[in-house]
């Protein structure tokens, strides 16, 4: 029978580039998008094979739509080979409460989830959150196969090791003791660490939250259901739609500061098939890991142990652009490396989603 795998945000970006590679691999792809007209037409668009996926409406904005997302998945589907939590938000700097130029930059201030979270909390980290906790019951019957797989998106802007440019750049992440979250991350709290309102780095701290609960999910359920839980930073894919509140002058100059000053930029397609690797290939099947993409062909592969090797001829894509450099669930470091931190934030979304 073929594989499955649920892919959230797959109408666009690196989440339809995976559904794409995959569905190539012969994967069944459920697409679970919050825009499924949207998602169908991309998925069309993209000449991805009517028999390889199925869009199914999913929220993560909204508790009551993943619960529903899943109810209808179960109907549909006898058990899970693979879950992708890759759909995100983020509302870039100009989002500071009080700037607002019409026309240039456009909302301002705050946006809210269905139960009145920040949204970038609750789309890129909360939804997810319920949505693993849901589907292990689903992936637990894959695990006897040696399949399951749970791949979150972190980002090298999450700082989970103090060695990347892309890391360093303000506003930091930083969630601090989860001082907002303590308070319910409701309207007038904004921020994880309850300070004043940031749409950019309201996006980091979210992304620090995912690798949290990536290792959140290993310690608890690796050992006892032999589902593997991994985290993975693609490259700077810098003309997806993630940064389409920015600037136009931002938009028009980041792709190429990517290429030249950070070489982290990597097209959609070539990210598509790295995290399509992350899900299916043998060698990206240790629990707890951390991969993240470094460098252009021969600058990159430097320190950490590689999960592949650079002399692998297998994989041409790989060669052409780069390697992955693993972190072990002990090398990821930042706010993320912090365990006890990690377990407070998982006992604090449980209560978020009772
Ligand atoms: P895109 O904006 O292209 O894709 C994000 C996807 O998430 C879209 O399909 C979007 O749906 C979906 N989405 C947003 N909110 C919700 C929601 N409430 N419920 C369901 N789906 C939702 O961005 P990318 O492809 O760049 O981002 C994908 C992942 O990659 C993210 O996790 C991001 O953090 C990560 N990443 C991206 C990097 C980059 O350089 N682009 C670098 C590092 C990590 P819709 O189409 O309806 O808007």
């Amino acid at each position: 029978p073929k594989k499955t795998v649920v892919i959230t945000g797959a109408s666009s970006g690196l989440g339809l580039a995976a559904a794409k590679a995959l569905a190539e691999q012969g994967w069944q792809v459920v697409m679970a998008c919050r825009d499924f007209q949207k998602a169908e037409k991309a998925a069309k668009e993209a000449g991805m094979d009517p028999e390889n996926y199925q869009v199914m409406h999913c929220d993560l904005a909204s508790k009551q739509s993943v619960r529903n997302f899943v109810q209808t998945f179960r109907t549909q589907y006898q058990s899970l080979d693979a879950l992708v939590c890759n759909a995100a938000v983020y509302f870039p700097n100009a989002h500071k409460e009080g700037v607002f130029l019409p026309g240039l930059f456009p909302g301002g201030g705050p946006r809210w989830s269905a139960e009145g979270h920040e949204m970038s909390f609750a789309a890129n980290y909360l939804g997810h959150f319920l949505l693993c906790n849901l589907l292990l019951e689903d992936l637990k019957k894959s695990a006897p196969r040696g399949t399951a797989r749970c791949v979150i998106l972190g980002t090298v802007t999450a700082t989970v090791n103090g060695s990347e440019l892309g890391g360093m750049i303000p506003p930091l992440a930083h969630v601090g003791n989860f001082e907002g979250l303590e308070q319910g991350m409701k309207a007038p709290v904004t921020m994880l660490d309850g300070g004043a309102f940031d749409g950019a780095k309201a996006y980091k701290d979210s992304k620090v939250c995912d690798v949290m609960l990536m290792k959140e999910l290993h310690r608890r359920f690796h050992k006892e259901t032999g589902i593997v839980f991994t985290s993975l930073y693609p490259g700077c894919i810098a003309e997806t739609g993630l940064f389409r509140e920015h600037y136009p002058v931002f938009q028009n100059l980041f792709p190429a500061f990517h290429k030249t000053v950070t070489k982290a930029y990597v097209s959609q397609e070539e990210a598509g098939k790295r995290l399509a690797a992350v899900v299916a290939d043998d060698r990206y099947g240790t629990s707890g890991s951390y991969y993240s993409w470094e460098g252009e062909a021969g600058t990159g592969g430097g320190g950490g142990q590689d999960a592949v090797s650079n002399t692998d001829k297998d994989f041409d894509w790989f060669m052409n652009y780069g390697s992955f450099r693993t972190l072990s669930i002990d090398e990821i470091g930042g706010e993320a490396g912090d365990d006890q931190r990690c377990s407070k934030l998982w006992e604090l979304s449980e209560k978020l989603v009772a």
